[in-house]
């Protein structure tokens, strides 16, 4: 049986949906706020603005998070900025320009009224962070300061140095940590959620390890928030944090939630290339070093072991700039990933193994002096020092693209809801607002617009609309998720074969990497879905997992998440072998122009794909929710 998938996006013009969507939406009095509760697993960007939001509209509120401390979570590291279409800089932007340039840079895979929201919203974003003290960069005369990313022609991104992520999650972490102190929050760090619980039809708790102890405990509520962030690791390397994984997600799907576009993954162009097999994180190098570093290979395959700076001007290929003119290095991430990786199969890679490209400051250093290119992004440029022992300010950077952003994730209404009733997901968790390709210094403006603006108004129109009855923890629905959780981990705990997690790991990765990465065939994909499986039939009987159940054993958490990759992996590849067309980040060769660009199909493929649990042994069920456009004509996305 396939699903009803009611996207409920609401009646009139695009620019006004939302202001009368909120007055439509019902309200909970402030006296009947304080008996609901509300579970936010997550602290990151998303997941802290909501769960300190919440608590500031007077709910009680229970927030999760696997670190020890919600401060750590992978947002802190986001680098580059925020977009907002503040227009301070009086070139051009607006709403409509941000929606537009959100909307191509997706590939017309995104819907249009969450693109809009998105874009509106933006603004109030920067106002609330600035009151919170976000020390964002400003120009001499106070004013707010602003730099490019890529896809725009306009400066719309706010930045705080290379630490913006850092900055604003400090920022949304103090309004966590002042409702924490005013009793509006329970914090539960080093606490996993390993699985949803849903009671009649309805979202209404969890099922939580104590990562110190190893109880599991099930924890209830009226509604249960997911900003659980992105899935890259599948791919072993990626630029995530090392803990950064899928499993509160996928086990919401297991118990209906429906998967959207798993396939659309983000390949970032500019990270420090890999260095050697054992190597297992890879470091980005934020895409605003693309406003002031040209991008090269040489010119000629002979050149590619000459020191840089000795292989003349003449003799440079400047490839984004000669293939994009009018966005040269700030092309979108995709194009710019597939450029590299041409350029390398050229055999004009440079660096070890012939897979990097040059990222160049020196006509930057020579037109603005080192003092303001070190200003702009010096600790970047440490970061890079420090890791390869090469000095940008003399020599160009080396770069390679990397699995970075995952824009595939569950599938939510307008209100950010699931399916499966009192479900709602935000930021990179949920499949949004970027369609097949997210654009520089968007994710930290949708996590904060789903934290801060939208989930508190549309989880208190769910609250408000329902009639919720207090759940037993003696419900079969509970019960049954609880020994579920208890049962996997003994199951783990007890296979004591020959193989490491990390080994199991990094072959899924190699996988996803080679068939399901930067390009994809129907012949590599079929390949992969039948390793896969075979994979993880060898996992779940020749994994070694040392220690016990009853004390903090990371290797037992990264286990379960390893489990649920070997299976994430699988629906991925099934979905890029579905779409037969090539769009954003998702690049099938079967289906690329002349010039070897991206070949939409949209009579057959202008649809999100939400794909559907069934069981164990039987394949997941695609739904399919068609994607209509009034405002933007579809087009050939072009950056020439
Ligand atoms: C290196 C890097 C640089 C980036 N730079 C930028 C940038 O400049 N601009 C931009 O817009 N975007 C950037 N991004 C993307 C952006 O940082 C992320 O998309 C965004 O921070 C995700 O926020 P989030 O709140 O959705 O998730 P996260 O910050 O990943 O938070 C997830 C939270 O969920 C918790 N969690 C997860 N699973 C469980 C579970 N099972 N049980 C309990 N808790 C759980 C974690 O503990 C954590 O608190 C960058 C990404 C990377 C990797």
């Amino acid at each position: 049986m396939t699903l009803e998938l009611n996207s409920r996006i609401p009646a009139g013009p695009l620019p006004e949906k939302w202001d009368r969507h909120r007055f439509e939406m019902k309200l909970v009095n402030p006296a009947n706020k304080r008996k609901h509760t509300i579970i936010v697993v997550g602290s990151g960007l998303a997941g802290a603005a909501a769960a300190a939001s919440f608590s500031e509209l007077g709910y009680n509120v229970r927030c999760y998070c696997y670190q020890d401390s919600p401060r750590r979570a992978h947002s802190i590291a986001a680098q580059g900025g925020i977009n907002a279409a503040k227009n301070y800089q009086n070139d051009g932007d607006s709403v409509r320009r941000l929606f537009y340039d959100t909307i191509k840079g997706g590939d017309f895979r995104s819907r249009e009224a969450n693109t809009w929201r998105l874009a509106q919203v933006s603004v109030n974003i920067i106002d609330q962070c600035v009151a919170q003290g976000v020390p964002f960069a400003r120009e001499y005369g106070g004013l707010l300061a602003n730099r490019s990313f890529g896809g725009a022609q306009v400066s719309r991104t706010f930045y705080a140095r290379g630490q913006t992520g850092q900055q604003l999650l400090l920022g949304a972490y103090q309004a966590l940590e002042k409702e924490i102190a005013r009793g509006g929050v329970k914090m539960y760090p080093r606490a996993e959620m390993l699985d949803l619980i849903v009671v009649n039809g309805r979202a209404r708790g969890i099922v939580v390890r104590d990562e110190l102890t190893g109880t599991v405990e099930p924890h209830f509520a009226d509604t249960v928030v997911l900003c659980t962030g992105g899935y890259s690791n599948v791919f072993y390397l990626s630029t995530n944090a090392k803990g950064c994984n899928a499993t509160a997600i996928w086990r919401a799907y297991k118990r209906g939630a429906a998967f959207a576009n798993p396939c659309y993954t983000q390949i970032h162009p500019t990270c420090i290339p890999v260095a050697g097999d054992y190597q297992s994180k890879l470091t980005l190098m934020s895409e605003s070093l693309r406003n002031d570093g040209r991008v090269w290979v040489p010119k000629r395959r002979e050149d590619v072991g000459k020191k840089p700076n000795d292989i003349p001007e003449a003799d440079r290929d400047y490839y984004l700039e000669r293939k994009y003119p009018s966005f040269g290095n700030l092309s979108p991430r995709d194009i710019a990933s597939r450029a590299a990786k041409e350029a390398c199969d050229d055999g004009r890679g440079v660096g070890p193994g012939g897979r990097g490209v040059y990222l160049d400051f020196a006509d930057a250093i020579k037109r603005l002096g080192v003092e303001k290119i070190r200003e702009r992004y010096g600790n970047l440029f440490e970061m890079y020092e420090r890791i390869t022992d090469e000095n940008p300010y003399q020599v160009p950077m080396r770069i390679y693209p990397a699995p970075h952003y995952t824009m595939g994730g569950l599938w939510v209404d307008y209100n950010l809801m699931s399916n499966v009733p009192g479900l709602h997901v935000g930021g990179e968790a949920n499949f949004s607002d970027h369609g097949a390709n997210r654009l520089g210094a968007s994710a930290l403006m949708q996590g904060l617009s789903d934290g801060y603006f939208i989930l508190p108004a549309t989880v208190s129109d769910y609250l408000g609309s329902n009639k919720l009855e207090p759940v037993s923890a003696d419900a079969p629905e509970v019960k049954a998720a609880v020994a579920d959780v208890a049962e996997r981990t003994r199951k783990l705990l007890s296979i004591q074969g020959t193989r490491t997690v990390a080994s199991f790991h990094r072959e899924l990765g190699h996988i996803m990497w080679e068939y399901c990465g930067m390009a994809r065939s129907a012949e590599g994909l079929k390949k992969a879905l039948e390793l896969i499986p075979k994979l993880r039939e060898e996992f779940w009987r020749d994994v070694r997992i040392p220690g016990a159940g009853t004390e903090l054993n990371q290797t037992l958490e990264h286990a379960g998440r390893v489990a649920d990759f070997l299976e994430l992996g699988e629906l991925m590849c099934r979905d890029a072998l579905h779409r037969e067309e090539s769009c954003g980040g998702h690049f099938r060769v079967e289906h690329q122009t002349a010039d070897g660009e991206a070949l939409r199909d949209d009579e057959h493929f202008a649809y999100v794909a939400a794909w559907q649990y069934a069981g164990p042994s039987a394949p997941p069920i695609l739904n399919k929710e068609p994607l209509e456009f009034e405002s933007v004509k579809l087009s050939t996305r072009s950056y020439k």
